[in-house]
């Protein structure tokens, strides 16, 4: 089985860029787009310092992390190792963007020119099918199947990728890393292996690295794919999914409320209204359904191309934002219909699994995303669910105080144990181990004193203070509940806005770089075929 690949000579790269360009040719990128890349990386301290040229692309991983993040199925793997995408069936979601470690992947956000008009070649190359939505390096796939069969990629320039062909320091090999008569499975027996980057992810990159040198940690950058309508989505969706639940036992306890719309076989008009004003119940059912959609609408409106939106229930099978849209859309038509005309409680436990399954799907879409460290972390889906019991919480303590409606001491009791658990998981998340080294600037800045204001004084510290007060005064200053539910929400907004904008560092590339050689030959078949 063929698995095409690259070995990268650090040593002979001259940091000419021409590969650059000659990628950015052969595939006729966009301005702004540049699949390939070589970065100049200074390390050491003055005098003693060092320039080292790193090119960098799509590693065409054998497990690629992009695959199971990709809720379209455009994402794919062929056969020969080549992890590539199917332009009609991309939405454009990013998922993939922020999944991939390596920064390969790249949207196209609209139609960009280098002048106002379109040049001739610009209009000759212009490829509709790509803007909105995700692409990157695929290894000149087209070049590999057009090639005769006497052409040998990696040898034969005419079937070997633009950037390796064009390559002035012959720094860039191209070949079949499973044939062991290959130019670079030869290549790197007689160097006893090379490196790959981010080993420790398990990606199995089959790009693969020469004389490297030791090279310094770079600043952290910031992911620049996700913005405030995924905030959105990370706040709306799991504080209407815990604002249901709240309901639900305050309905279960108090016994249930009249369906918004009741069916009466007996009268001549046989729907008719609930009473007027509507209990917390009968207001939350409806609430908490739009909370989600504002959440789905949200992804929809970061999304390149949304009218694709019903794509994003292809691969269920894998990808968890396939299972958040899921679990979304059945969450918003049972606890609509509910609300409605039922009002059953075997129906609200249906869907508050249901929304509990939305909320894990979001920590677990952040918790594989390798390509951020501070989110990928193990306890980020319990963050989510402990989370959402404290925006949920918050939004139905709010909605209790313009209601004038009764807030139980006992709900009052659980609200603020879920105050404290999150808590609790919020500071076994800030002790996370490190998968790569920008989990520490990131965890640095979460426990500064402006994060730590919000996140953890804001949205717990003085809830817990006040639904304290709130409970020993035994109800007489029901202002104090509304107050701790404004704080919760308050510190539902702060802590996913800090998580998404401000603390999402992408993993450092050199962390661990060349520590360990690598010998060529994966395990037959390692390719994951999708
Ligand atoms: Fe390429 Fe990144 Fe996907 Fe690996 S995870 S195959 S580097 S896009």
């Amino acid at each position: 089985m063929t698995r095409w690949g690259m070995v990268v000579d650090l040593g002979r790269c001259v940091g000419c860029q021409t590969c650059t360009i000659a990628c950015k040719m052969e595939n006729a990128l966009p301005p702004g787009t540049l699949w390939r890349t070589v970065r100049d990386v200074e390390s050491g301290v003055y005098p003693d310092v060092r320039r080292t040229f790193v090119p960098l692309t799509c590693m065409h991983c054998a497990d690629p992390p992009c695959l199971g993040a990709c809720p379209t199925t455009a994402t794919r793997v062929r056969p020969d190792g080549i992890v590539w995408i199917d332009n009609d069936l991309c939405i454009g979601c990013g998922s993939c963007v922020v999944a991939c470690p390596y920064e390969a992947r790249h949207i196209i956000p609209d139609s960009r020119y280098y002048f106002d008009a379109p040049t001739a070649p610009e209009r000759a190359t212009y490829d509709p099918s790509r803007v909105g939505i995700c692409t990157k390096c695929q290894f000149c796939a087209h070049k590999l199947d057009e090639a005769g069969a006497n052409s040998v990629p990696g040898v034969h320039p005419e079937s070997t990728p633009a950037c390796s062909s064009s390559c002035i320091a012959n720094a860039i090999y191209f070949g079949d890393l499973e044939d062991p008569r290959s130019n670079v499975a030869r290549m790197l027996a007689e160097q006893g292996g090379g490196a790959r980057m981010l080993e420790h992810l398990e990606t199995q990159p089959s790009v693969y690295y020469l004389n490297v040198p030791p090279l310094d940690a770079q600043p952290p950058r910031l992911q620049h794919t996700w913005h405030k309508l995924a905030v959105a989505n990370f706040v709306c969706g799991p504080m209407g999914v815990g604002l249901y639940l709240w309901s639900a036992l305050l309905a279960w306890m108090q016994g249930p409320p009249e369906p918004l719309l009741g069916v009466d076989g007996a009268t001549a008009w046989p729907v008719h209204l609930a009473e007027w004003p509507l209990s917390l119940p009968q207001v939350a059912g409806l609430l908490a359904p739009l909370l989600v959609i504002a959440g789905l609408l949200s992804v929809a409106a970061e999304a390149g191309r949304p009218f694709r939106g019903l794509y994003v229930f292809r691969h269920v099978r894998r990808s968890w934002a396939s299972r958040e849209s899921a679990f979304a859309m059945a969450f918003v038509a049972l606890t609509g219909l509910d609300t409605l005309f039922w009002q059953s409680p075997t129906v609200q436990t249906v869907a508050i699994f249901l929304g509990a399954g939305v909320v894990f799907s979001q920590g677990m879409i952040l918790r594989n995303a390798k390509g951020v460290p501070a989110w990928n972390a193990p306890i980020m889906p319990l963050h989510f669910l402990t989370g959402a019991l404290c925006g949920g919480g918050g939004a139905a303590l709010l909605l209790a105080g313009l209601l004038r409606a009764d807030s139980p001491a006992v709900g009052l009791i659980a609200i603020l144990s879920a105050v404290l658990a999150d808590w609790g998981v919020w500071r076994a998340y800030l002790r996370t181990p490190p998968r790569t080294s920008t989990f520490q600037p990131a965890a640095a800045l979460l426990r500064s004193a402006r994060f730590r204001a919000g996140i953890e004084w804001l949205g717990h510290g003085l809830p817990i203070a006040l639904l304290t007060v709130a409970l020993a005064s035994s109800g007489a200053a029901p202002g104090l509940a509304t107050a701790a539910g404004l704080a919760l929400v308050a510190g539902a907004v702060w802590v996913k806005g800090a998580l998404v904008l401000k603390a999402a560092y992408l993993a450092d590339l050199y962390d661990r770089f060349g520590e360990r050689q690598t010998s060529a030959s994966m395990p037959r078949g390692s390719a994951k075929a999708a």
